[in-house]
């Protein structure tokens, strides 16, 4: 069986090429590799002399893999001078320098020689030695070429079917003009430059909402490599249209998502402000609401939560030592709370109301009474010099 990639309904052969030549082969499988490899690259002509084993040959077969063919047609000579009687053109293939006045050609240059030789009707061979011993000198002498492969001096041979391979790999390339059997299927076309144009024109309208093009006078080079970015992939028309769809569902997002609202810094602390004043700092007295209402806070923290937070987790010393955030405790809710330190992180914003006021010293009355540490820390010093912040809470932690 052929196997995978393979077209049965394509000709065996390519075209004519060379004829190869294995002189005194050792082991069955290598005569049954080079076959596959022969077949493999269009080639299919085989002649074999004085191989060792009994031909025809089981394990030349097994490794052939389906170019049963080649095999079949392959012909037995006694001699090479026999097997080259009809040939007009040979090359010799070697790893060893044979010292002969001879012109060495690599795969290539070998298959470029050998083409309009073959296509003017000539038969054309190329040679292979033995496993062991490649080829003796007096079989190089017959040759009109010699054929090397750039390889590692310190380990020069290949395996015998491996160098058909390579030799006959070049063959073909050179025949099919390098084409590749397939390519990566165009599914949509390419986009025009239009879709493009429209494409950056609604991008850019995007980012001009969010200010994104600042410094001003930056503006045109970094729009110039936005759109470059895009114009280097080469797009496809479907590219296009999902990159617009990206876009305008993070746009659409960012005004609000269709489920539940989510606040800015600003109107974050707002709310908290509000809760302060109305809710006497703690609320209701059941256990339901002050659950739902600090997951509401959890998850709309002001700008100074979010980088008091941030900073708490990305810090050696503060990380692991449990702290949360917007937790209840009992029916109050406490901005940054450690359990296993029993201390409560209380960011406090400036200009707080006197109700406010008076809800937090409820508050932190009710946490003292429970053995709560409290550090407060003004939203302002969290802006601006959050590294002293932090060694705050690390001493309030009684760390180093
Ligand atoms: N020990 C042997 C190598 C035999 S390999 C020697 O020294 O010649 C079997 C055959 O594979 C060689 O006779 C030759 O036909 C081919 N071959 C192996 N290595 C090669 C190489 N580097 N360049 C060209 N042909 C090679």
């Amino acid at each position: 069986m052929p196997g995978a990639g393979t077209d049965s309904s394509k000709d065996w052969a390519a075209g004519p090429g060379p004829v190869v030549v294995l002189v005194g082969p050792q082991l069955g499988e290598n005569i049954g590799a080079a076959a596959r490899a022969m077949a493999n690259f269009g080639l299919s002509r085989l002649r074999l002399v004085k191989p060792r084993q009994r031909w025809p040959n089981d394990k030349a077969r097994m490794m052939a893999a389906g170019a049963d063919r080649i095999l079949d047609d392959a012909v037995l000579f006694d001699s090479l001078t026999a097997a080259l009687a009809d040939c007009s053109f040979v090359l010799a293939t070697t790893a060893r320098a044979h010292d002969q006045a001879k012109r060495v050609v690599g795969a290539a240059a070998a298959a470029r020689e050998i083409a309009p030789r073959i296509d003017a009707g000539e038969t054309v061979a190329i040679v292979f030695g033995r496993e062991r011993n490649g080829l003796e000198n007096d079989e190089v002498a017959l040759a009109d070429r010699i054929v090397t492969l750039p390889v590692n001096p310190a380990f020069a041979s290949l395996n015998l079917a491996q160098a058909v391979v390579i030799v006959a790999y070049e063959w073909f390339k050179l025949k099919s003009g390098d084409l590749l059997p397939f390519s990566m299927p165009q599914k949509s076309p390419p986009a025009p430059k239009q879709q493009l144009l429209a494409f950056f024109a609604s991008l850019e309208r995007e980012l001009e909402q969010v200010e994104f093009f600042r410094p001003p006078d930056k503006r045109e080079t970094m729009q110039i490599n936005l759109r470059n970015i895009f114009t280097r992939m080469q797009p496809t028309q479907q590219d296009i249209q999902t990159l617009h769809g990206v876009i305008m569902a993070i746009a659409q997002g960012r005004k609000g998502p269709a489920r539940g609202g989510v606040l800015d810094g600003e109107e974050a602390a707002m709310l908290r402000a509000l809760l302060a004043e109305h809710g006497g700092g703690r609320v209701p007295n059941e256990r339901g609401p002050v659950r739902g209402l600090a997951r509401l806070l959890r998850r709309n923290p002001t700008d100074a939560e979010r980088a008091l937070w941030q900073a708490l987790t990305n810090d050696r010393r503060l990380a692991g030592r449990g702290f949360k955030r917007q937790t209840p405790i009992g029916q109050h809710i406490c901005d940054f709370v450690s359990f296993p330190l029993r201390l409560v992180i209380e960011v406090v914003p400036p200009d707080e109301s006197a109700a406010a006021a008076k809800a937090r010293a409820d508050k932190y009355a009710w946490l003292k009474e429970r053995n709560y540490k409290i550090l407060e820390l003004p939203t302002r010093a969290i802006e601006t010099e959050m590294a002293e912040t932090l060694e705050r809470i690390v001493r309030a932690t009684g760390g180093d």
